[in-house]
């Protein structure tokens, strides 16, 4: 194959900062292309044209009509906005509806999901078909099963073999399982639904067919990448990770430093070094009617879903309040979960935001003395890097990517070398989470510790330099792609 000096990746995404976003996944296809552009890299974005976003881009070229594209007509729209460079499915009979990206208004899946995100998967293979005369990829990175079908219409496309596949998975818990009866409405070939292609238990699996196909596959932390290995963690897919464990790895999340920066963040009162936190403090705190306190105000800003431990939480809670500390809470999700944590809030120290709200996250990652994660399982997570950067201690749970990117309080951290950053807590148990939470109002009351730590926290690399330098890596290692 022809060796080029620049590599084109086509990102194949259901969400992207800043246009449409859920969770992490929309971070990071947001950010991965800006911090790749630096290692010769020229990436573009394959997103679907939600409604939400798509009248506000200016400057659309068509670049390609398909008349029939699952079920009706579809274009593809490619425009520069917000330093990426995009191609939009607009497909109105699969995107253009009121309710979530992946629920309806009832809150359940979309029930043509399958045909909305093979859509989005088979025009990534057109493109890679070559679609576009002047553009073709070298690689096609997909994320999650949304993206997952790609790595197989490719593997099948007989015009698409030099192109080599990528399948980053964000979270193994969705897994895209369809019918098989829907076998040909995805245009997916019946000798592929066995044990070794993409048959999950009688169904069609969407993640396993990216698992199978894809080149190489990576998700979001090392941690997660051996957690995902065993039965507990894998949900089912272990057996085939494990097949595929010398193409699996794990190249942890960044954040995004131009906007989460306490330097230069809009949202708050900028500042330096831990000490310019008070003010934001005191903010936050009459933002959410919270009385002024010395003991650590602690924040939660997640989707209130099981795997986040949350129900934890809530049972941990006391042990916060009796030693004068304080929590605010920004998220949505399971109604139950609203319903507890709007209940607890009804003590004068508990404060609850039933929401989604990306500048009340800024402040009150900014004001808050620590950042609480207490997931169940958490591939990477991106809250407490947030924490890390704005000296917001996160205290978190001892797995996935929070395992690996906070320095646990110990004997030895505190005293000396690596300088704790954090709290971790081990097993993910009330119990386990009331002794870290009786331990960090312990720290929180040594100023000059906690000050030590914050410093420390502030300090630590939580930007994409590393990261992007090692997925630059591993699409410059495929086959076919360098001398
Ligand atoms: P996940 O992708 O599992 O939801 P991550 O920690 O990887 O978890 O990413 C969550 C992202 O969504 C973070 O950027 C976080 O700040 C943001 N987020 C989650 N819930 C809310 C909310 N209610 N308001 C504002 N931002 C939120």
């Amino acid at each position: 194959m022809e060796c080029r000096a620049v590599t084109r990746v086509l990102s194949v995404t259901s969400e992207c900062a800043p246009l449409v976003k859920t969770g992490g996944l929309a971070d990071v296809a947001g950010a991965l292309p800006g911090a790749l552009a630096q290692h010769g890299v020229k990436m573009r974005t394959l997103l679907p044209g939600y409604p939400g976003f798509i009248w506000k881009l200016r400057d659309t070229r068509l670049r390609a009509e398909l008349p029939e594209c699952f079920g009706g007509p579809a274009r593809l729209l490619e425009v520069r906005h917000a330093g990426l460079d995009l191609l939009i499915l607009d497909a109105p009979h699969l995107y253009d509806r009121e309710g979530g990206l992946y629920l309806g208004p009832d809150g359940r899946d979309w029930p043509d999901n399958p045909e909305r995100f093979a859509a989005l998967s088979w025009v990534a293979c057109e493109i890679a078909n070559g679609l576009l005369a002047d553009w073709q990829p070298d690689i096609v990175h997909c994320h999650d099963w949304q993206g997952a079908l790609a790595p197989c219409y490719i593997a099948r496309s007989p015009a698409a073999q030099q192109v080599r596949t990528v399948l980053t998975i964000h979270n193994i818990a969705f897994q895209g399982l369809v019918p098989a009866t829907r076998l040909s409405a995805l245009r997916l070939d019946s000798a592929d639904f066995t044990q070794h292609g993409f048959e999950y238990w009688g169904k069609i699996s969407a993640l396993k067919a990216g698992l199978i196909f894809a080149d190489r596959i990576t998700t979001v932390s090392p941690t997660y990448a051996e957690e995902l290995l065993t039965p507990e963690f894998g949900m089912g897919l272990e057996g085939v990770l494990m097949e595929r464990r010398a193409d699996l790895s794990g190249i942890l999340n960044g954040i995004d430093l131009d906007v989460w920066s306490p330097e230069k963040d809009p949202h708050i009162i900028p500042y330096h070094a831990p000490v310019g936190k008070l003010p934001n403090k005191a903010v936050l705190q009459a933002e959410f009617r919270l009385p002024e306190s010395e003991g650590p105000l602690c924040v939660v800003v997640s989707r209130l879903t099981e795997q986040k431990g949350l129900d934890l939480l809530l049972e941990a809670l006391p042990v916060l309040l009796e030693r004068g500390g304080q929590l605010a809470l920004l998220g949505t999700g399971d109604p139950e979960l609203e319903a507890a944590f709007t209940r607890a809030a009804e003590h004068p120290n508990v404060a609850v935001r039933i929401g989604y709200d990306e500048w009340l996250a800024h402040r009150m990652i900014a004001g808050a003395d620590a950042i609480l994660v207490p997931s169940r399982f958490e591939p990477c997570g991106l809250t407490q890097l947030y924490g890390l950067r704005y000296g917001t201690l996160p205290l978190v749970a001892l797995t996935g990517g929070l395992a690996d990117t906070v320095i646990p309080a110990t004997p030895a951290t505190l005293a000396g070398t690596p300088v704790a950053t954090g709290l971790q807590f081990h097993p993910v148990t009330d119990s386990a989470l009331s002794n870290a939470l009786a331990r960090l109002c312990a720290l929180r009351a040594q100023p000059d510790l906690w000050r030590r730590m914050q410093r420390n926290a502030m300090a630590h690399p939580v930007g994409w330099d590393h990261s992007a330098a090692a997925y630059a890596a591993l699409y410059k290692n495929l086959p076919g792609i360098t001398p």
